[in-house]
């Protein structure tokens, strides 16, 4: 038998197997079910979003047998006819290559005429945009005045070339492009009936790859299937379509907040390997980036359409916006300059280590507060100041003359007065600013979890350790860059004799190499001071049990909401605050020492 590609065999057959549109779809079976008919359609859109299909199931609707409804039956032989492209009374058109008036005269003189066979003669002309202007005008008289057995079906992804006369003679339907989760689950439904194994986020990078047509999306499996030969598993999706991994992507990120240059170039000579376009790791990241900072504005309006909105929501909470704009701003710049660099893998280094060196700094120890009027006039006098004042949140031990020594690092002082009194407003803020540092701490310390952790002291001993046991284990060993991370989305499962077994998250599975293991296993001996063996399993997390990575996600958003608490009811800063008729800018509180893992 041979093979008849997927985007045929799998050209939906009525409206209910159509991939997205729903919008259209539910606007055309209200009207073909109420028999409220118009005489001619336009479907707008992109290349491969269903404009042609639409157009086709609609002419068996109208041509069935059984009668006008939004389900053909599909059996009768004006459906079998209309599917095999071979009804009479359905005229196809490909007006990209029929751009003559002749030629739409010669296809128009026949309108007069009743269909043979069907109950309506049905124009389905393609690319109708490339009509000259004269086929237009004949076209137009016909639109005018149609005789009541012609349906005129119009497609174009270049609505804008459209006389308006034509236009505002149509009914028009806009179609979107489909977002990437819909095609991937298409693409899923297809694939489990062909009996073909897949891998889900080998399905989203095709949903991604396929930018909103089904078409092409269909087409791109196909050559995935031949290519993968059998189960189409992330890493050949990835290889074939020269796109980066999600994954190394989501641990770039990670690296970025971390602000492990040693895990980015790790990831960076990782990614290398694979022979990769370069261009399309930035341009991941940006689209990347846009999301999370859309995400931070607006979290309730960030959808899974591109299968990541659990990573996004994790980094928006641990990215400060304004680095999120920083890097956007860098990765944009890298992208232009890439053709520049000496090669695109010094390019991309380059741009990332800048990522990291324009970071903002000074925040360590330090909250950065920012004080702001609540109106939108124009901001006069900002105020850098290098004298101490207490820290508001602060740290295990009040005690120390260091952490006396803590200062508020910016305070940015918004006030209304106009430009003339800014000497003025400079000195009372400083006058204040005088008070606060004389004044002593009133504020409670709080307690560090993710700082205290990791310098805890305890010893764990390899005879009696538990799973739950392994966040504070893992903060005892000795590791960095991505290995950190892996060992990070990794559970302990047990502990037989000298064999340790974790278990990590399949989400991160495809970074593990030897090294990391090699790695993971040296630091555990090393722990233990007694050679082991290291065994990692890769499976769905699902255990109640956190990794030291959500131990850490967690700690930190208790860390930020202690630290809007604190800060919010500092005496120091309500003086700030009625002083200056000043606001709190919410997103601008940040708590003490941002901890790597
Ligand atoms: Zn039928």
């Amino acid at each position: 038998m041979s093979y008849q590609v997927l985007a045929r065999k799998w050209r939906p057959r009525s409206f209910k197997e159509m991939a997205g549109q729903g919008h259209v779809l539910k606007t055309l079976i209200n009207a073909l079910d109420n028999d409220r008919l118009h005489h001619a359609y336009l479907f707008t859109g992109t290349r491969g979003v269903g404009k042609t299909t639409i157009a086709r199931i609609l002419a068996r609707c109208l041509n069935c047998e059984e009668g006008v409804s939004s389900e053909p039956c599909g059996k009768c032989s004006a459906c079998v006819e209309i599917e095999e492209g071979r009804f009479i009374d359905l005229i196809e058109v490909d007006a990209a290559s029929r751009t003559k008036v002749e030629d739409t005269r010669e296809l128009l003189d026949n309108v007069q005429y009743a269909p043979s066979r069907g109950r309506f003669k049905v124009y389905l002309i393609d690319e109708v945009h490339m009509l000259s202007g004269h086929s237009f005008n004949a076209l137009l008289k016909t639109l005018e005045e149609p005789p009541p057995h012609v349906k005129f079906l119009l497609a174009t992804t270049d609505p804008q070339k459209l006389p308006v006369t034509v236009l505002s003679r149509c009914l028009q339907f806009s179609l979107k492009n489909l977002s990437p989760e819909m095609i991937m689950n298409h693409l899923k439904f297809i694939l489990e009936q062909e009996k073909i194994e897949s891998e889900e986020e080998a399905l989203w990078q095709i949903g991604r790859a396929a930018k909103g047509s089904v078409r092409d999306a269909l087409t791109l499996l196909d050559q995935a299937i031949s290519f993968c030969d059998g189960k189409l598993t992330d890493a050949e999706i990835s290889n074939f379509l020269g796109t980066i991994d999600q994954t190394i992507l989501y641990l770039l990120v990670d690296a970025l907040i971390a602000e492990d240059a040693q895990a980015m170039l790790e990831l960076i000579n990782k990614v290398s390997d694979q022979a990769p376009d370069f261009a399309s790791i930035l341009e991941a990241l940006l689209s990347y980036l846009h999301r999370l900072a859309v995400a931070q504005v607006v979290p309730e309006g960030l959808d899974n359409s591109q299968g990541d909105k659990k990573q996004i929501l994790g980094h928006a909470n641990l990215l400060p916006a304004e680095n999120v704009q920083l890097y956007y701003q860098i990765a944009l710049k890298g992208r232009e300059e890439l053709a520049l660099a000496v090669d695109d893998r010094s390019g991309i280094e380059m741009t990332l280590l800048r990522m990291l060196a324009f970071t903002p700094k000074g925040v360590p120890n330090k909250p950065t507060v920012a004080l702001a009027q609540s109106d939108d006039e124009p901001s006069v006098g900002a105020i850098e100041d290098t004298g101490s004042a207490e820290n508001v949140s602060s740290t295990t031990n009040p005690e120390t003359e260091v952490e006396k020594k803590k200062t508020l690092e910016t305070i940015e002082v918004k006030t209304q007065s106009k430009p003339s009194v800014e000497d003025a407003v400079k000195e009372t803020a400083e006058e204040t600013l005088e008070e606060i540092t004389e004044s002593k701490p009133q504020s409670t310390p709080i307690e560090d979890p993710v700082n205290n952790h990791e310098s805890t002291d305890i010893k764990l001993n390899l005879k009696d350790i538990k799973p739950d046991q392994w966040v504070t284990l893992f903060y005892g060993l000795n590791l960095s860059g991505i290995t950190r991370s892996i060992a990070a989305h990794c559970l302990l499962k047990n502990v037989v004799d000298k064999n340790i077994t974790l278990a990590l998250d399949v989400s991160h599975s495809k970074v593990l190499n030897e090294g990391c293991q090699e790695k993971i296993e040296k630091a555990l001996s090393d722990y233990f001071e007694s050679k082991l063996v290291l065994n990692i399993e890769q499976e769905e997390l699902a255990s109640e049990l956190e990794t030291p990575a959500a131990y850490r996600l967690r700690k930190q958003q208790e860390r930020q909401l202690i630290a809007e608490e604190v800060f919010k009811n500092d005496d120091n800063v309500k003086t700030l605050v009625e002083r200056f008729e000043g606001s709190i800018l919410p997103d601008s509180i940040e708590p003490l020492t941002p901890e790597d893992y």
